[in-house]
């Protein structure tokens, strides 16, 4: 049981507004109607600006016939890897990664093969890692870049490489994006602009603060897009109609938010890495996404003891095997909150 006064830093989500001329957008889709189905894919004014952000920002040469909008980014991933997968298929998966990669590859009869990203590489998912677990049997390599739930972010040659190996091996490279604009320091490389073999999820969720309002897109190989599509549409139709005219205002509108969310992201983080670090506790600098991804000794004590002062924590074995020694916390909260939850981490018995 947690308290009334609990600090929840488990939450994968930010605890911003959606930006008020997103939520403008709504009303006026509402108040105009558009209350219907669109196409299967999404409307056409939505997927070419999503192909404008793609060329523009991620050098990705897409059209608007190779995006499907989806519900949020876990319903790209859903689609693509059921359309994928099949019983038997080896699907490699980042370990410690986002819980929703190994679930959806069970969920179509095939098996996850963890590639270990390991802190003394600053949790970065190496290509000679990567390759270690490729075997006949493999048909995609899934990868995450900002990672959820360490924050690392991967550097232009593991991209490159990561490339290479689907190209060489004929594999798909899945790449998820949702948190390339939450980054620091560092800059964000796309594998579709290396290699034709890639299929790049990104939405709205997590960039926009738009968690509900379940929007996210892929942007499919052409020769991938009518088994994809058959996903998609056979499992929800189309995105929301409102959540798509959100998207587009997001896309379209002032971007100022975007970059005022990312940067006290970035002081959040600071906060919590400079804090833990005075406490002794060893922890990576992330560069990305909004989480960190601290080591401990016996991180399910360590948890259970964060609970009894009102703190929430994921131990890091619910990411996979390879985030067994650690813990999570999500500093998508209040940076007092944050400051509250580290005085009372610090003065916990353990
Ligand atoms: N990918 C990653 C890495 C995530 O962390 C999340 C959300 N926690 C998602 C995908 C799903 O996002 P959406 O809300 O767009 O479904």
């Amino acid at each position: 049981m947690v308290g009334a006064d609990s600090i929840n830093l488990a939450l994968g989500e930010p605890d911003f507004d959606t930006p008020p001329h997103i939520r403008e957008a709504v009303k006026e889709a509402l108040d105009e109607g558009f209350t219907h189905y669109t196409g299967n894919t999404g409307i056409m004014e939505l997927r070419e600006a999503i192909c404008h952000k793609l060329q523009t920002e991620n050098h990705i040469q897409a059209s608007p016939e190779s995006i499907i909008v989806t519900v949020g980014a876990s319903g790209a991933l859903y689609s693509c890897i059921n359309a994928l997968v099949e019983e038997k298929d080896e699907v490699i998966i980042p370990d410690p990664g986002f819980v929703a990669y190994d679930a959806c590859v069970k969920l179509s009869g095939g098996k996850s093969v963890p590639a270990p990203l390991k802190d003394e590489n600053d949790f970065r998912m190496l290509p000679e890692d990567v390759l270690e677990q490729v075997t006949p049997h493999t048909k995609a390599i899934l990868i995450n870049s900002p990672n959820n739930p360490t924050g690392a972010v991967l550097e232009k040659e593991d991209v490159k490489g990561l490339a290479d190996i689907a190209d060489d091996h004929n594999l798909i490279l899945i790449s998820d994006e949702i948190y390339d604009h939450i980054i620091y320091d560092k800059k964000h490389y796309s594998p579709a602009s290396y290699s034709d073999n890639v299929i790049t999820i990104n939405g709205f969720s997590k960039t926009y603060a738009m968690t509900g309002f379940r929007i996210g897109y892929l942007a499919v190989p052409p020769s991938l897009m009518e088994s994809v599509l058959k996903v998609h549409q056979y499992s929800v139709t189309c995105a929301t109609s409102i959540s798509q005219k959100a998207a587009l205002a997001a896309l379209q509108g002032p971007q100022d938010s975007v970059v005022q969310m990312r940067d006290e992201f970035q002081r959040r983080r600071d906060l919590v890495v400079g804090r833990l670090r005075d406490m002794g506790i060893e922890c990576n600098q992330p560069n990305g996404a909004f989480y960190v991804f601290p080591r401990i000794d016996n991180p399910e004590k360590f948890t259970e003891a964060a609970l009894k002062k009102d703190v929430v924590l994921v131990p890091g074995s619910s990411f996979g095997k390879y985030g067994e020694g650690h813990f999570r916390i999500s500093y998508a909260t209040s940076y007092e909150d944050l400051q509250e939850a580290m005085d009372r981490l610090e003065s916990m018995e353990w």
